[in-house]
């Protein structure tokens, strides 16, 4: 279904972010028919050039982000008509007029967005000289991108300054994890079915594993993760946000702030951080001849790096429903396999009829976010054809593509449904300010801890599964990590 149309503006537009992600993602919308024709799309940088110039920019990264599908037909050449490009500075008033006129002519009533694909110091001067120049009409809609803050007084002071602009009702708080088609159907499994919720607490689930692990270094962003880190840049947010939707209760109506403050709940309700309930980790060179690469330190140019490009907890959420059920969350760069997925691990029957022999078995509800995002759910059967009755486990699966059929074709990106719900003015997959502020709020005594403590991460190989103290916090436990796969 077309969206109402609208009017974009990329302040980053010529950025990595907007050249990967956001134009390609506009880029399939369009494909699939859903821009409604008469959209303007204006890329909006520091860089002085043409509007012939950025379509030829846009025109590459579209090639080469956008799937090998998406272009043929002359879509890309209709999409590209819609493309142009104001040079400005977001910190002076250079081309702030020209932004003026190449948003005139629409009305009121128009949509109107300006996506913040700028580092976050930019936040407060766009928002101000949007507001200054006229541009922030009652239906504008911001969209901002990670990091928000890197602690709770700078994420209070965003806020501060974005509220001092916009009401919350305006401000779109990205989180691409948000966006994947399996964290929705998340909750279409939870709040849909019969057959999970009301085993989803602490009587039926024995734990709960979230492992964001990416194969990639920090190459490229070293200068911001050496100040971020694995806890800044990963956990406070994405692990943060998935945990929140596997743990929240059920909200009375699929609608923004129902969910947004169950969400928020969540994150009240969980426990300090145990410093023996964390490990943080710092990958090694890898010096395999075939395929070397550098320590994280190396990389960074600093030997003496204390900042963890792998972090491992134990999280527990105080509340009636999760009193008792320890959540596992781990993320890391450089490790073996690039792997998103949530395993909610249930408890063992509470008597095993069939004897010892049959071993023990435990049903097991996998969500893979990326990659082949989809869910299996393992029960346990009879062994086929075995005398006597040995069991096995086996999986349930629903796969995505396979549910979509051949003819379903890709289901779309994050970044193409997130950025389709700021036109249709739809904030459920998006944080509100005082989640963030939450989150960060239970963040920042663990970082403060470890400063305090002296804390130096564990070093572990790169191309590993991360540091061995990860797997005995599991292991103390007589728990294991599921397999980063
Ligand atoms: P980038 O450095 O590639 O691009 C920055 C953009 O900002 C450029 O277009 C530049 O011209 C523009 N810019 C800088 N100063 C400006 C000024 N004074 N006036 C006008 N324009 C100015 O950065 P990026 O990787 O695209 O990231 C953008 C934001 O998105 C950052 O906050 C980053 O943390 C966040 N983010 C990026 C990614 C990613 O994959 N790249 C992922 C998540 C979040």
């Amino acid at each position: 279904i077309p969206v109402d149309p609208f009017d974009l503006v990329v302040f980053g537009g010529t950025g990595d972010l907007a050249q990967r992600k956001i134009l390609p993602a506009l880029f399939r919308r369009h494909c699939a028919g859903q821009l409604p024709g008469g959209e303007r799309i204006i890329g909006a940088a520091r860089t002085a050039m043409s509007s012939a110039d950025y379509r030829t920019v846009v025109a590459e990264s579209i090639r080469e982000h956008a799937g090998p599908k998406a272009c043929g037909g002359g879509a890309l050449e209709s999409f590209l008509e819609r493309v142009s490009y104001v040079a400005l500075d977001a910190l002076g008033e250079a081309g702030w007029q020209q932004l003026c006129r190449a948003l005139e002519g629409a009305g009121d009533e128009r949509v109107r967005m300006f996506y913040f694909s700028v580092g976050p110091g930019l936040f407060g001067p766009l928002a101000e000289r949007l507001h200054r120049y006229g541009l922030a009409t009652a239906q504008t809609r911001i969209v901002v991108e990670k990091p928000f803050g890197r602690d709770l007084a700078s994420a209070r002071e965003l806020n501060r300054t974005l509220a001092s602009h916009f009401d919350e009702g305006q401000i779109y708080r990205i989180d691409h994890y948000l966006g994947k088609e399996t964290v929705q159907n998340l909750m279409a499994v939870r709040f849909g079915n019969m057959l999970f919720e009301p085993l989803w607490n602490s009587q039926y689930v024995d734990h709960i594993q979230i492992t964001v692990a990416e194969t990639v270094g920090v190459e490229g962003r070293e200068e911001y993760y050496e100040r971020a880190g694995a806890m800044r840049d990963m956990m406070q947010n994405h692990l943060m946000q998935l945990l929140c939707l596997i743990a929240m209760e059920p909200p009375a109506k699929f609608d923004p702030d129902a969910v947004r403050d169950e969400k928020l709940k969540v994150i009240r309700a969980l426990d300090p951080v145990e410093p023996h309930h964390i490990v943080r980790g710092q990958y090694q060179a890898r010096l395999d001849p075939e395929a070397p690469h550098p320590s994280y330190r190396g990389l960074v140019n600093n030997p003496r790096s204390t900042t963890e490009s792998y972090v491992a907890l134990k999280a527990h959420i105080s509340n009636w429903r999760w009193a008792g059920t320890p959540f596992y969350l781990r993320t890391g760069k450089r490790l073996v396999n690039r792997s998103s997925v949530i395993n909610v691990m249930f408890k063992d029957a509470p008597h095993s009829i069939f004897g010892a022999e049959a071993g023990r078995h435990a049903n097991h509800l996998k969500i893979r976010l990326q990659p082949n995002e989809g869910i299996t759910l393992s029960v346990t059967i009879k062994e086929p054809g075995q005398g006597g009755m040995r069991l096995i486990d086996v999986p349930l699966d629903m796969s995505f593509a396979e549910a979509l059929g051949p003819e379903g074709g890709d289901p779309p990106d994050a970044y193409e449904r997130l950025i389709m719900d700021v036109v249709r003015g739809n904030q459920t997959l998006f944080m509100r300010g005082d989640e963030v502020e939450a989150a960060w709020a239970w963040t920042d005594p663990l970082i403060a801890g470890w400063k305090s403590r002296g804390d130096v991460p564990k070093p572990y190989e790169s191309g590993s599964t991360g540091p061995g103290d990860a797997d005995l916090l599991m292991r103390r436990d007589g728990r294991e990590w599921r397999g980063i796969n």
